[in-house]
């Protein structure tokens, strides 16, 4: 079990250091700002969204590995996914970092499952969950940035 949480917490630093869709998504057509005060972790999210699917999604910001990380992952893993989808895994996700367990019947949560560490710290909770917050902002066409305060 040591070795498996060393391993999740390589791919963290891997994409905390090296992040997936970290770049402006030209044909976008919902944006939201994300903004989480407690660390100082800020992004910007882009998603592509026709017919209620998530055909691209990227980001660029500043902020720590683990808001990196998360938002590196969250965007490998929505691309392809409905809207419904999206939405499911977010609730999923949320569940797995703040230690309430799995959901029943949602999506798989898959290469995500890397965040259950994060439970352990309540103050990376909102550092792992601010892109989340963000991409449903995005989803809803929220105007205002999101902030976790
Ligand atoms: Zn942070």
């Amino acid at each position: 079990m040591s070795e498996l949480r060393e391993l999740y917490q390589e791919m963290i630093l891997d994409h905390g250091k090296k992040p997936r869709n970290c770049r402006v998504l030209p044909g976008a057509n919902r944006r939201a700002e994300g903004f989480n005060p407690l660390c100082g972790d800020r992004l910007t999210l882009w998603l592509q969204v026709e017919d209620g699917v998530v055909h691209d999604a990227a980001f660029e910001g500043r902020g720590c590995a683990i808001s990196t990380a998360s938002a590196s992952l969250m965007t490998e893993t929505l691309k392809g996914r409905t809207e419904t989808e999206a939405q499911a895994l977010f609730q999923g996700f949320h569940r797995l970092v703040t230690g309430e367990g799995p959901a029943t019947g949602g999506p798989a949560l898959g290469k995500l499952s890397v965040f259950s560490g994060v439970s352990e710290f309540p103050l990376r909770v909102k550092c792992a969950t601010l892109c989340w917050h963000t991409m449903r902002a995005a989803l809803e066409n929220r105007v205002d940035p999101v902030t976790t305060e």
